[in-house]
């Protein structure tokens, strides 16, 4: 079956119908989703399997039959694993139609069909009985159902659902619990995440300080979880101001309740210091005693034991309300409330005379989870707002601006959620027609509307009148738009540029004045786990899963590229950054494809996991921006990734090898920028 996709494209703008079989879903899924990297979490993979082992063997020895539910059972991975372990029968559980059919393919491989059902549903459409999908209760349920937040991805209701209708009363749950730590930090670089800082403006008469309204001062942000790989996170960029502190925990073993609730810590500050940010990690202990147990603690916390790198799991950063400044020693009340899928969290003083009762009658408050009402959470993301409060960015462009912009310049902004209009504005450009697609306006004070004039509408729909008959002569963008995913999606703006033309004077300047691509190999600390075909798994062949994410990869002609912030993914590269193409925003787009071919050389012994990927801004004369590198050592080749934008990656589909650099060695590439598409199609040999 076919079917018709509307989208815009994010680069060109323009409106398309893509025609996609009923397979273009589940390839894009199956590409991208996270099972290779599960495969390869050895210390995930261990534990499991100990705890099965430990569960089957207690059941055994009370003389029972071992009945295991495996809920999301994927490539069948922990099914097999209580089969091994000598369970009885297990029914393997998952919804995901696809990897149900790989499951009953994986299964039979390794001789597991009598021992093992694969059941293509959701747990709870699951029945039990003579004629059901299982034939009695289970004793033993394993699942593995969960997200950097724990209960992001449905853990709680499936418990729920499950100890009513499918496991027995008593059964043995592997995992047997979950617990939730918190430790509350101060953080200018996480909190600036959250809310956005005064900007510092030097302009002709004198400092000027932008100052964000106070409706957003005060807004409580949103719920959705921000979970980084916070190991990436040096010690320098954050000021702990307490221990680790356990906030909930979770026995799977027993009835799960889902409905919403909270828990309430009472901790005393180690320091004092602004409270801001509360990080938060679990971990699951596999068994009753707690021997077993798979902790995501980042390195700070135990610093000798070997972290295990895994990215289906990483950390949490959850952002107070407000800041709040505390004493050490004083008295303070946690809070984390919760619903079914997500947390969010409190901080309350304990007032003198004021007894605990009281204190938990006032958390029944607050169990309401965190709107938006400045709307500018909504507009950004949390590494956007970074973006905008990084003050050596924000120099860049003023800097850029003070060169481009006269006293009678009118000026068009064409970039979602941008300060460049204020910013023009501050440096005194006469007017400012802050041009803005769709609905992502945002002033940075109440009073600048006689000032700055936001036209909603799209480029190719702008007419004379919205900018009074004036023409253009100063186009600025940084460029930002929110579609974005890929660095040169942002090019959009060229295009919008390009619709733009009739209504720019002939002498007009555009920041940037242009923009290029760069393209440097890396060897990945642990990304590259991400796409690589595992084979055995604890001893079970799980090749078929391999098969199914290389098909899924190759599924379209050409492998595409995908986003990751590398900030959070170290790599090493291994030739020098090239600049592949550039894309002259003077002009306007043209008809015919820029394409470009040429050899890399490979400087350092390593292996090349891939290319990586960014743009690069020449926003004036002298003024550049990086989205991508920052930063390159020289001898080791360890880079620093801009910290608020994600890099282009392009995995090779074999990894070249390079041990020895007796004889030099090169990559060679074609790159070929589709204008009609707004599309970049790659390839590399070695
Ligand atoms: N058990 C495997 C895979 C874990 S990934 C392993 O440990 O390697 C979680 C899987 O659970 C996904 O494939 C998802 O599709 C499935 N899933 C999540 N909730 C489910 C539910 N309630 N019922 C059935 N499948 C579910």
């Amino acid at each position: 079956m076919k079917t018709f996709c509307g989208r815009a494209n994010p680069t060109t703008g323009s409106m398309e119908w893509l025609e996609e079989g009923e397979d273009y879903d589940y390839h894009q899924e199956i590409a991208r989703s996270r099972y290779a990297d599960m495969l390869h979490d050895k210390d995930r993979n261990v534990k499991y399997y100990q705890g099965i082992r430990a569960a089957v063997s207690r059941v055994k020895e009370r003389g029972e039959k071992a009945i295991v539910l495996d809920i999301g059972t994927g490539t069948g991975l922990l099914s097999m694993m209580a089969a091994s372990a000598g369970a009885d029968f297990c029914y393997a559980v998952e919804v995901f139609k696809p990897m149900a059919n790989a499951a009953v393919k994986i299964v039979e491989k390794n001789g597991f069909s009598d021992k093992i059902k694969v059941i293509n549903k959701h747990s709870t459409e699951v029945t039990v009985g003579p004629d059901g999908d299982m034939q009695c209760r289970a004793n033993i349920l394993v699942t593995e159902l969960f997200d950097t937040e724990l209960i992001g991805e449905g853990a709680l209701p499936t418990y729920e659902h499950a100890h009513k209708y499918l496991v027995q009363e008593g059964c043995e749950a592997v995992p047997h619990r979950a617990t939730v730590y918190v430790q509350l930090v101060e953080s200018k670089r996480m909190w600036s995440w959250k809310k956005l800082f005064p900007v510092h403006v030097e302009a002709e008469d004198g400092e000027k300080i932008l100052v964000p309204p106070s409706e957003m001062e005060n807004c409580p942000g949103v719920p959705s979880v921000c979970d980084i790989q916070l190991n990436q996170m040096p010690l320098s960029d954050f000021t702990t101001l307490s221990g680790v502190v356990t906030m909930f925990s979770v026995d799977f073993s027993k009835p799960v309740q889902s409905a919403s609730t909270y828990y309430r810590v009472q901790l005393e500050p180690v320091k004092s210091g602004k409270a801001q940010i509360v990080l938060s990690w679990w971990d699951i202990d596999m068994d009753p005693s707690g021997m077993i147990n798979c902790t995501m603690a980042p390195y700070w916390v135990k610093p000798t034991s070997a972290l295990q790198w895994r990215d289906h799991w990483m950390q949490c950063v959850y952002f107070l309300p407000n800041e709040e400044p505390v004493l050490q020693g004083e008295k303070l009340y946690l809070t984390a409330c919760r619903d079914e899928y997500s947390v969010w969290y409190n901080l309350q003083k304990a007032r003198e005379g004021e007894n605990k009762a009281d204190e938990e009658h006032k958390a029944d408050v607050c169990v309401e989870s965190p709107v938006c009402r400045c709307r500018a959470h909504l507009l950004w993301n949390r590494a956007r707002f970074g973006e905008l409060n990084d003050q050596n960015r924000t120099h860049q462009y003023i800097k850029a601006l003070r060169k481009v912009l006269k006293t009678d310049s009118v000026c068009l902004c064409i970039s979602d959620g941008s300060l460049l209009p204020v910013l023009a504005h501050c440096l005194g450009a006469k007017q400012v027609q802050y041009f803005i697609l769709f609905f992502r306006s945002w002033h940075f004070t109440n009073h600048l509307e006689d000032k700055i004039k936001i036209i909603e509408t799209r480029p190719e729909l702008l007419k004379p009148s919205h900018l009074e008959d004036k023409k253009i002569s100063v186009l600025v963008g940084e460029p930002f738009f929110t579609t974005s995913l890929l660095p040169w999606h942002n090019l959009y703006f060229w295009y919008a540029r390009t619709a733009v033309s009739t209504h720019l004077a002939s002498n007009v300047t555009v920041l940037p004045q242009s923009a290029s691509l760069h393209m440097m190999i890396v060897e990945f600390q642990d990304l590259w786990r991400i796409r690589s075909p595992c084979g055995i798994c604890e001893g079970f062949d799980v090749q078929t899963m391999d098969d199914m994410i290389k098909d899924s990869l190759n599924f379209r002609e050409s492998r595409e590229a995908e986003p990751h912030p590398l900030w959070e993914y170290p790599c090493k590269s291994l030739s020098d950054p090239q600049e592949v193409l550039t894309f002259d925003f003077t002009k306007t787009v043209p008809q015919h494809c820029l394409s470009t071919e040429g050899s890399v050389k490979l400087l350092r012994k390593g292996k090349s996991h891939g290319a990586v990927l960014w743009m690069e801004y020449h926003l004036a004369a002298d003024v550049s921006v990086s989205t991508g590198l920052m930063q390159m050592s020289n001898e080791k080749g360890i880079c620093e990734w801009n910290p608020h934008c994600k890099q282009a990656v392009y995995f090779f589909s074999s990894v070249i090898e390079s041990e020895i650099l007796s004889e030099p060695t090169a990559v060679t590439y074609a790159i070929n920028f589709d204008t009609k598409t707004g599309e970049i199609a790659m390839d590399f040999k070695l």
